[in-house]
């Protein structure tokens, strides 16, 4: 029986690849540009079930993006 927690734990994937199951980086763990700070993010365990939408590599970059969306109106 393998221990997942253990093998997260030695598994390189945070580092990039996966050598536990040879998975590459771009499919084990995804990631993303944040259209506010233009840094790259990787996906992380709290987004597993809605990764799709999110866009933002932090709450501080989507208040950002809210911000500057609401600029036409009040602020
Ligand atoms: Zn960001």
């Amino acid at each position: 029986m393998k221990n997942p927690r253990a093998i997260q734990r030695n598994c390189p994937c945070f580092n990039g690849r996966c050598q536990m199951t040879k998975t590459p980086h771009k499919q084990g763990r995804p990631s993303k540009i944040c259209p506010v700070c233009e840094r790259a993010f990787q996906w992380r365990k709290k987004w597993a079930r809605d990764w799709s939408q999110v866009r933002y590599c932090s709450h501080r970059c989507r208040a950002l993006a809210k911000a500057a969306n609401r600029q036409d109106s009040h602020v």
